[in-house]
This record gives C-alpha cells, structure tokens and sequence, in this order.
C-alpha cells in the first residue's frame, strides 16, 4: 500500500533509471508523480463489435487473436494479426513493433483501439489484454505531456497501479478527483473533477493570503516619508489622467505610514502605470531613500531608465543587470536602481524603501523567494516587528485585469490601485484577421501605411511577431513559423520589391547577443528600421512610441492576454495602430476566437472570453490561468471564486489544504539599518 509522500523510487515499476529522469524533474514523492495531470485525452470509450466498425472513426472492441506473425519488408519490420469476435474478422498491422509478436497470445482475448482504414485494415492499433479495468483503450485515455521522457503506456501502467495501491488514509475527495483526471469515467467526471480541484487551490490560496494579511498587518517596520513638493513635477510633459492621480494619491497615503506599504497598482497595457510609479519613486528619494525599479527583462529595465530620464530628469538613475557591480562612489544621493531580477541580489547594499515590480502578469506565488527570505527568518521577524530594522515598501504593477471584488476576495493581503483610462486621445487599436492568400497585400499594405505621415509622430515603425520556438516542446509546436525564417522572408519581400523607397528590416530575440540586442534597441529609437521582426520579447511592457504596426504570426498560439499585450505595444503615441493576425490554423473555433479578439478591445472581456472558450481538449488549457502555480483555478471564474470564500468561512481554523501554495509577498524585504 503506498501513501502520497512514498518515495517513487520505491514504487513498483520505477527502476533506478526512471527514478533518475524523474528526480531530475522535481518528482520525488507519489504526490508529485499524481499532479502530473494529463494534457489531454484520447477518447477510446466507444466499444463496437468488429461488423459495426467505421472507417476513420476511432473506436474499441474486444475480440480473440486467430493469427499473429512479423516479417521483414524493404527492411523495415511488419507484423500482422487476425482477431475475431462474434461478428466478423479483421487484420491489424504494426510497423516497426518488434515486442508485439512477443507479447499477444494466440486464443487470448484482447480489448484494441484504432480506426479502420479504407483498406479494411486497422493500423497501428493499441492493444491490451480485455478485463473489466482497462487503461489503454476502451475508454477515455490520459495522454500526457513529453515533458517526463517516459512512455505514455508505462506512464500510465504505474498510475494506475499506484492508484488502486494507494492507501484508504491517503485518499479523500481531493485524491479521488485527481485520480478521475488521470482515468476518468466520462467527460462530466474530468469536468467535475476539475472544479473541484479549482475550489481546493481557490481555498488554499485564500488561507495563505489571510496568513500574510495577518502577519503584515502588525509591523511598523518601514520609513514613513514626509511629503515633498510639487508631487508632481513640472518636468512630467502631460497632464496625468484622473485615474493615475487617484493612484497616485493612493500610494503616497500608503507610503506617509510605518506600516509596509503591498500595493497592486492595475491598468491595462499603455495605461501609463510608469510614471504614477516613476511618481512615488521621486518621493522616496526626496525623503533620503534609494528605490529599486524591477522589470522582467532585460530590455524593458533598459527602456525605463530611458524615459524615466527624462520624466525625472533631477533622479540619480542606474541601471543594474546581472553582471555589473554596484558603482562604488559612495555618494550619499540615493538612487533610483534600475534592473532585472539581479536587482534583488544586491537589496542589502541598496536598501531601498520601496521596491517597485513591474508587469507582474501573475502574482499570488513566490518567483520572488529571493527578496522574501531571509536565512534566519524567526529573529528577522522579530526585530521586523519591533521596528528594528526596516522593510521596503512593496509596489507591484500589472496589466492583467484583475475585477476589485475578486483582489478583495483571494489576495485580500494585497492593496489595489486602479488605472481604468487611458491618457487622452489614445486610438483604439483596429485588428484584423487575414487570410493567408491576401498576405501579400497585407505586406503592401503595411509598406504604404509606414510611408504615411502621420500628425502625432514623424516615423512609423511596424512589428512582425512570431511565436517562441523551443525545440524541446511538444510536438504540437512544429508548425510554428520562425523569428529568422519568417525575417528572411520579410527581407526577401521588401528588397525584392522596386519600392519607391526601401524598408530596414532588423531582428530582435532572446537569443541574439546583449550587445547586437542594445545596439538594435539603440537602432529603433534613433528611427532606423522600419519593420522590426522579433519574439514575444517585447510582449512585456516594451514602450516604442513608432510602433504603429503589429503584425503575429500564428497568432492562434498565443492566448488572448497574451494578444491583447502584444496588441498594446503599437499607437503609443497618439496615432491610429493595427493589430494584424495570421494563422494557419483550419479550426473553427481558433478562428471564432481570433474574430472575437479583433472585435474587443477590453482586457478583461477578452480574459473571460478566453476561458469560455477552452475545452477540455485544448492542449493550451491550463497555461495563463493569471496565478502562477496554480493548475486548476482561474481568477475569470468569479462565480466559483464566490463559491470559495463563502466556504473558507465555514473551514474549521487548522484546516490544511492538499496543495502547497507559496506566498508570493510574504515578508516585508528587511534591510539592515
Ligand atoms: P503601461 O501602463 O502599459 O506601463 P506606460 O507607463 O509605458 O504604460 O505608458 C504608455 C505611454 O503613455 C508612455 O509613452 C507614457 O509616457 C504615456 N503616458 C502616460 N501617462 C500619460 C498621460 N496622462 N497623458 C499622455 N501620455 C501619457
Ligand atoms: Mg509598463
């Protein structure tokens, strides 16, 4: 009999060598294998007879093996079988399956899934020996993802077993409900199943919040600052919007206190989150502390020391990255630093009071350990209490959007300021899909359009942007066109063409060196190139006040947050921008989504039409549910989200929830005085 925390290399059917792949991805215990949940799955729960077979459909049946031998043909191996039920014969074919011949039995009974072909024949067929509990065929099968190097077949032999071992303690509602993930009985039961899971992990993530809530509640560890005047200086060219004063309002309050400020500063993409940041930053350095400014990339920490230059041009600004040491001049001006995550390495030398996130697309969990722990926790929290040493204040700011009921629900340890306009005279993006035979015109199209003038910017600028490519990734992501090919591509087009006037062309991806990324970077703002091919790099935050033209390709693999960021990236500064999509997928549904998405241009509709409209089957389904680590819940499913709290109340006090949500905020960063 197992429990959830048996060690897997214990378990039977995982060999020392298993056990090694295994661990190297984290899976330890039988817990972790269980939350291996599957991608998808196939569905082999139609069970025929062999008369009533169909072509092409995929379906079960059990029958008896008359016949089974292998032979060699062009070198490559063949195997051939006759099985027979009740109704009628039928041969099956294997190629390449050396263990099959091995591993049927003539006169054995055996359950086989596959589909007729048009030959009368059943390729490839998967075959088990019939029982009353089959895993492989005759009902719906788990498949899962490649990322355990493990074969499907073995993977869910040992599921299985370990499931129908595991112990009576070890098994609740919780276990049951992952164990119908793994087989279930019928789709109602993965659907069920799931939203109970989605419950326990809602549950979970609101206990940990009230622990924060708590603990956060009761220290006066940070410097309340004195307020500086003008708050808003006159070297801001334009007239903050009445959302970004209330925010504004909202922080400095906050940071007028002893209590730590945890403050969500919310606005959609171009809503100009920066500079209300940018605002609060200036008042801290006025009141004799450094802040630290983290961005996501690279790239983005560049370009934030760029314009907050010149919002703030009387801030001692520098950018950190990984590499470079922290300048030695022991000037006493603090600073603003801005970097990267290496920021946080070097908090203890900076001790900032205030430390600003940027585009957090997801909070809730802890990427941000490093700036939480300390190595000795209980006596830091000690001294943090009594006001001993000091803790930053904390501001994270991001686009996705979050409706206030709910932050006030899961993440009441959170603060929450809302950005909901946008700076006056903004367009709204036009999108549209386009067909692949008019993708010429389109590229004509762009080429006029980036000719025009236009009155709020001299130059226009249009992005072309393809998908991430990992090879390591499933399968599923072969098709997917390339940054470089699809450059190629471009470059070809517009040299080819006899232009009145020719177009640069420049790449940017994650994996072209720092100093070729900064030195096109430094291209595109001195107005050089005019189409810029690139990744989802410039997803996050990027601002290219040019860009007026985006142009994605496969856009059907990006997710509609993911579009809509992508989205927010051109008509910064005031001109009309396109959003233009690509796909060359043949599904109904990837192109109802793409319809929907070019016809709304709210964030949060477009996050609820995106769960509407995932099935079961889709392979993206769990990717971008909004919190990280979570697997089940999304915060689009309000209704459930109220469903949770009503529940939590009623949760006696020690109650222990099945999944370990980390706490993204959980200490105030304590600085050594
Ligand atoms: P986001 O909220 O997506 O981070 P940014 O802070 O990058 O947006 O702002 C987007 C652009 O809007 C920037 O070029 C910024 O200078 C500009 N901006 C911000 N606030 C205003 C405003 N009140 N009026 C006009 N332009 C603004
Ligand atoms: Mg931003």
């Amino acid at each position: 009999m197992y429990t959830l925390e048996t060690p897997l290399e214990t378990i039977k059917g995982i060999g020392p060598k298993l056990f090694e792949v295994l661990s190297a991805q984290g899976f330890i215990k039988l817990k972790d294998l269980l939350l291996y949940l599957p991608l998808r799955y196939s569905d082999r729960s139609e069970i025929v007879t062999i008369s009533s077979l169909e072509v092409n459909k995929l379906v079960s049946f059990e029958a008896k093996l008359k016949s089974i031998s292998g032979f060699y043909k062009n070198r490559r191996r063949m195997d051939t079988a006759v099985v027979e039920d009740s109704t009628g014969k039928i041969k099956l074919m294997w190629f390449n399956n050396k263990f099959i011949s091995k591993s049927l039995k003539v006169g054995e009974n055996y359950m086989i899934s596959g589909k007729l072909n048009d030959r009368g024949t059943i390729t490839q067929p998967t075959v088990e020996m019939a029982s009353t509990d089959t895993i492989h065929t005759g009902r719906l099968v788990p498949i899962y993802s490649s990322t355990i190097d493990i074969q499907q077949g073995k993977l869910r032999r040992i599921l299985r077993n370990t499931t129908l071992q595991l112990n009576n303690k070890a098994k609740n509602n919780i276990v049951d409900a992952i164990i119908q993930l793994h087989f279930p009985d019928d789709e109602d039961s993965i659907i069920k199943a799931r939203e109970q899971l989605a419950l326990e992990e809602l549950l979970a993530l609101i206990k940990t919040s009230e622990k924060i809530k708590l603990h956060w509640k009761n220290l006066k560890s940070a410097s309340a600052i004195s307020l500086s005047k003008p708050l808003i200086p006159k070297t801001i060219p334009f007239e903050l919007t009445n959302a970004q004063k209330r925010s504004v309002k909202e922080i400095i309050e906050d940071l007028q206190s002893s209590s730590p400020m945890n403050r969500v500063l919310i606005g959609d993409v171009g809503s100009g989150k920066t500079v209300v940041a940018g605002i609060a930053a200036r008042q801290i350095i006025n009141a004799g502390h450094s802040v630290a400014f983290i961005a996501p990339t690279k790239i983005l920490a560049e370009q934030h020391l760029e314009t907050l230059t010149k919002l703030f041009p009387e801030l001692d600004l520098v950018l950190l990255t990984g590499k470079s040491k922290l300048p030695k001049v022991k000037s006493a001006k603090p600073k603003l630093y801005i970097g990267t995550h290496a920021v946080i390495n070097k908090i203890d030398e900076i001790k900032p009071g205030l430390i600003i996130y940027d585009e957090q697309h997801r909070f809730g969990v802890s990427q941000r350990s490093t700036n939480q722990q300390s190595k000795n926790k209980k006596s830091t929290n000690q001294k943090l209490n009594k006001g001993k040493i000091k803790s930053a204040h904390i501001l994270t700011m991001s686009a996705t959007p979050i409706p206030r009921s709910l932050m006030l629900t899961i993440f009441s340890h959170l603060k929450v300021s809302y950005i909901d306009e946008l700076p006056q005279g903004r367009k709204q993006t036009k999108t549209w899909v386009i067909p692949e035979n008019k993708r010429e015109a389109g590229y004509e199209w762009i080429a006029q359009e980036l000719s025009k003038t236009d009155q709020s910017i001299q130059k226009k600028m249009c992005l072309i942007v393809c998908p991430f490519i990992d090879p390591s990734n499933h399968l599923a992501f072969e098709n997917v066109a390339s940054t470089k090919e699809v450059y190629e591509k471009i470059n070809e087009y517009f040299t080819s063409k006899q232009t009145n006037k020719k177009l640069s062309i420049g790449l940017l991806h994650g994996r072209i060196k720092n100093d070729e990324q900064a030195k096109i970077i430094n291209e595109i703002y001195q107005n050089k190139i005019d189409i810029l091919v690139t990744t989802p790099i410039i997803e996050v935050g990027v601002d290219l006040p040019t860009a007026s033209i985006i142009l994605i390709e496969s856009a059907d693999r990006f997710g509609m947050a993911s579009l809509h960021q992508l989205r927010g990236r051109v008509g910064r500064s005031g001109q009309q921008g396109y959003c233009l999509l690509f796909s060359e997928s043949k599904s109904a549904t990837t192109k109802k989504r793409l319809q929907e998405f070019s016809k709304e241009n709210n964030g949060l509709k477009l996050a609820e039409l995106d769960l509407k409209n995932r099935g079961s089957g889709d392979i993206f389904g769990t990717t971008q549910s909004g919190f990280s680590q979570l697997k089940f819940a999304t915060w689009t499913n309000l209704d459930l989200i109220a469903k949770a709290q009503k529940k939590y109340q009623e949760l006696p006090k020690d109650w222990q929830s099945f999944f370990d949500i980390k706490s993204d905020t959980k200490d105030p960063k304590p600085l050594a005085n």
